[in-house]
């Protein structure tokens, strides 16, 4: 529901926030969506923000499953959580599928996703969150402008690639839904 109106965005990774880690997810069969992540995305969509994810994933690149096998296990997540919108960097500079095969700006901890769904939705960034469980999640974030929240349902903060501060250390994503501020009373519609 895009009514024009300027709101803030919660940013989601998703492997790890919305889904168990499970280093490679290669197909819709391998994708477990965490039990609490519908609820959690309709407390926070309720509390006034957009839910958009926006994930690294290179195993398209890296031809371990296909841009079409990533687009299914999209529209399954969609169906299962309600986000407002999945954006996805399939790019690896590594990649064995040559299509797929550059250094681009959307990957994390690029910021291109962020633009991309700046250009989409009237985003106010002062006010949202990037949420992930990885350090790249944080730098990109911060990169973009946004708060940052660190989760520990995923890889664990124990596990971090790079040292990073992020604002805050959360437990899981229905901790974040308790957690984030209730702004739906300040973006009226002007009549
Ligand atoms: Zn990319």
């Amino acid at each position: 529901m895009d009514t024009g109106v300027k709101r803030p965005a919660v940013f989601l990774d998703r492997d790890g926030v919305l889904t168990e880690e499970n280093s490679y997810i290669t197909s819709l069969e391998q994708m477990k969506i965490f039990p609490y992540a519908e609820e959690s995305i309709r407390k926070i969509r309720q509390k006034g923000y957009y839910t958009i994810v926006i994930t690294n994933q290179s195993g398209v690149a890296r031809g371990l499953f296909t841009e079409e096998t990533l687009q299914e296990m999209n529209d399954y997540l969609m169906k299962q959580t309600n986000v407002d919108a999945i954006f996805y960097c399939p790019h690896h500079p590594d990649g064995k599928v040559e299509k797929y095969s550059k250094a681009c700006k959307c990957r994390k901890p690029g910021t291109g996703m962020f633009e991309a769904a700046c250009r989409e939705y009237a985003i106010d960034m002062q006010k949202s969150y990037m949420v992930g469980d990885r350090a790249g999640d944080i730098i990109a974030g911060q990169s973009a402008g946004v708060r940052t929240i660190l989760l520990e349902s995923g890889y664990g903060t124990n596990r971090l690639e790079k040292e990073v501060t992020p604002d805050e250390i959360i437990q899981d994503l229905h901790d974040v839904a308790e957690y984030l501020p209730d702004v739906s009373g300040d973006y009226k519609l002007r009549k």
